[in-house]
């Protein structure tokens, strides 16, 4: 069943945004036969992977579970070409999934949402786009991801810089030629690591500004053989269902011993033997690496000890080496990174003592001196989790805004619904496990839940749906003191939003694990969803559409 164009009449649910989330939240609505639209900012799908098309932007889940799990058909017939694939792959996949699914008629391209108010009389969200319409729909489903506001530093002078200036999270659509280039980049975070190696081999000399360093897991990156992607094909079922039960959502290898219960060898062996298989999996090296700071420092140690290995100039090494908790910031996945900084055309410059004092229109001086740049990248992250629901002006009952209600950190149920905005769900909202897990499993988690709901709203002749005060709160704490019991906690992350100047400290993702997650989102769902209020439709309003 096809959505109707006119913006004017009532739809089911207005679902904002074309990435991973929003994709697969069309599909599930239009298979329940509800009338369903996207509106996306950008040209075309791809959330994320639209915007950060930066070179070497590369997913560090592996891609054989970085994918959808929803249609066997569609996991069978997709192969994979690398162990971790680079954006162009997985921008290509969405792609391949909307034409698949034929989504793309019911997608509204290059129109941002810009408000979304709440009209209890007509019991419906009023959601206005940049062209001027104001669309009418019962549920209004934020699919906006939890990285999709590019964090700008508040550099004095940046905006003098005469050459280009890009930041990774808005990478143009066009080729930038880098080639015999001076070069500077401000930030070390997972996106910096990606493209520090791919620019230094074209500039002519690349600058890193680099204010804390951060521990980064060599990828091992390669084909996916055949033979290999046949075996995964085989398993399916069974890899996902497994990834389901484990808290990260992402079926690994778990060590459930403590770090002490091995002698310094016998860690060190794990250790080794984690760095030669790569990626994320190194934090599961231990079953207390998050909770016990001693056991931390082991880690953290032998990381140094590969810095120190790799980086032939000591002083640089040193400078590169962490000694914070390694996992408590986002831990990156790199290729080549640290022997980047082995090449003559490559310098470190430490900015942790002394910030960058301003940019001029010739480039960046720090303490007094100035490196003559020709383009500028920033790779400074983005306002995660909250950024992106608070640029669009959401007001929900009595005109109450999001804004106000989040000015001391957000606050809402399960990740998926914030009281006093009723009808007004998240995915991957802060207070669900999202950026701690494999996204993709708890999108998809997520997604089905919503629509579900949306299934059991309508079987039962319910107007509205909404979480009450007191389970939200409980929901918070829960988080709160979860979080406050782990290493997590222990440092300035955008987790907690410190990277964002006057962003409340609140611990944002969900750190119970995806797996009691999940179970505690069905739980609600089959107790008639517990912790929410649900009013019947009233004489006036209008049905839900059904198949
Ligand atoms: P990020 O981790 O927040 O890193 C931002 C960097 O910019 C930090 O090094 C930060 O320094 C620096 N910075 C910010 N303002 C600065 C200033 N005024 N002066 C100097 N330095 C400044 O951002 P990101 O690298 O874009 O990564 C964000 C998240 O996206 C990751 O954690 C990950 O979850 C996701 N991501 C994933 C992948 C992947 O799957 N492979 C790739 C890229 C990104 P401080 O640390 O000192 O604040």
């Amino acid at each position: 069943m096809r959505n109707t164009p006119n913006p004017k009449l009532e739809l089911d649910a207005l679902i904002v945004g074309a990435g991973f989330s929003g994709l697969y939240m069309l599909y599930q609505l239009r298979r329940m036969g509800f009338s369903a639209r996207i509106y996306e900012a950008a040209s075309d799908v791809g959330g994320t992977w639209y915007w950060n098309r930066y070179p070497g932007a590369r997913c560090d889940t592996e891609s054989a579970q970085y994918s959808y799990s929803f249609s066997d058909e569609l996991q069978q017939e997709w192969s994979w070409s690398m162990r971790y694939a680079g954006q162009p792959e997985i921008l290509k996949y969405l792609n391949h999934v909307a034409d698949r699914f034929d989504l793309r008629s019911d997608i509204v391209f290059d129109v941002r949402i810009q408000s979304a108010i709440f009209d209890e009389e007509k019991n419906h969200w009023k959601i206005q786009t940049s062209q001027g319409e104001t669309i009418p729909a019962r549920f209004c489903i934020m699919a906006t991801g939890c990285l999709s506001s590019p964090n700008f530093p508040k550099i004095e002078g940046l905006e003098s810089f005469a050459g280009p200036v890009y930041h990774t999270g808005l990478w143009p659509n066009e080729e930038i030629v880098f080639d015999g280039k001076k070069v500077g980049i401000i930030g070390t975070g997972s996106s910096a690591i990606q493209i520090i190696p791919l620019v230094a081999e074209k500039a002519e000399h690349l600058y890193v500004f680099q204010r804390s360093p951060n521990y980064t897991i060599p990828a091992h990156n390669g084909p996916l053989d055949d033979e290999h992607q046949q075996k995964i094909k085989s398993n399916y079922a069974d890899i996902r269902k497994k990834a389901r039960l484990l808290p990260a959502g992402f079926l690994q290898d778990y060590n459930d011993k403590s770090a002490f219960d091995l002698t310094l060898e016998g860690r060190q062996r794990e250790y080794e033997k984690r760095w030669a298989h790569g990626g994320l999996p190194f934090l599961a090296s231990f079953s207390d690496l998050q909770y016990n700071e001693e056991a931390n420092n082991t880690a953290g140690a032998f990381v140094r000890g590969k810095i120190r290995e790799e980086v032939e100039d000591p002083k640089i090494a040193e400078l590169l080496s962490p000694e914070t908790i390694l996992g408590c910031r986002r831990l990156c996945v790199d290729t080549g990174y640290y022997e980047t900084f082995n090449r003559s055309n490559v310098s470190l410059v430490d900015v942790s003592k002394s910030p960058i004092d301003k940019i001029t229109a010739e480039g960046v001086a720090v303490s007094g001196k100035s490196y003559r740049l020709d383009s500028l990248i920033l790779a400074t992250g983005f306002d995660a989790m909250t950024g992106t629901l608070l640029r669009i002006d959401i007001r929900g009952r009595e005109g109450n805004t999001l804004e106000n209600k989040w000015i001391s950190g957000p606050s809402t149920c399960l990740g998926l619904m914030m009281a006093g905005f009723p009808n007004l769900f998240t995915i991957t909202g802060p207070g669900s496990p999202s950026v701690l897990t494999n996204m993709i499993t708890s999108i998809e988690q997520h997604v089905e839940w919503i629509s579900k709901c949306l299934g059991y709203l309508r079987e039962n002749d319910i107007g509205q749906i909404e979480p009450t005060v007191k389970a939200e709160d409980r929901w918070v704490e829960h988080n709160n003191d979860l979080a406050a019991k782990t290493l997590r906690y222990k440092c300035e992350s955008w987790y907690l939003g410190s990277n964002i100047p006057g962003k409340p400290k609140t611990f944002m993702p969900y750190i119970g694990g995806f797996a009691f997650y999940a179970e505690k989102c069905a739980q609600v769902a089959s107790a008639g969803y517990e912790g929410f209020m649900l009013t019947a439709n009233r004489s006036g309003d209008k049905k839900l559409k059904t198949n």
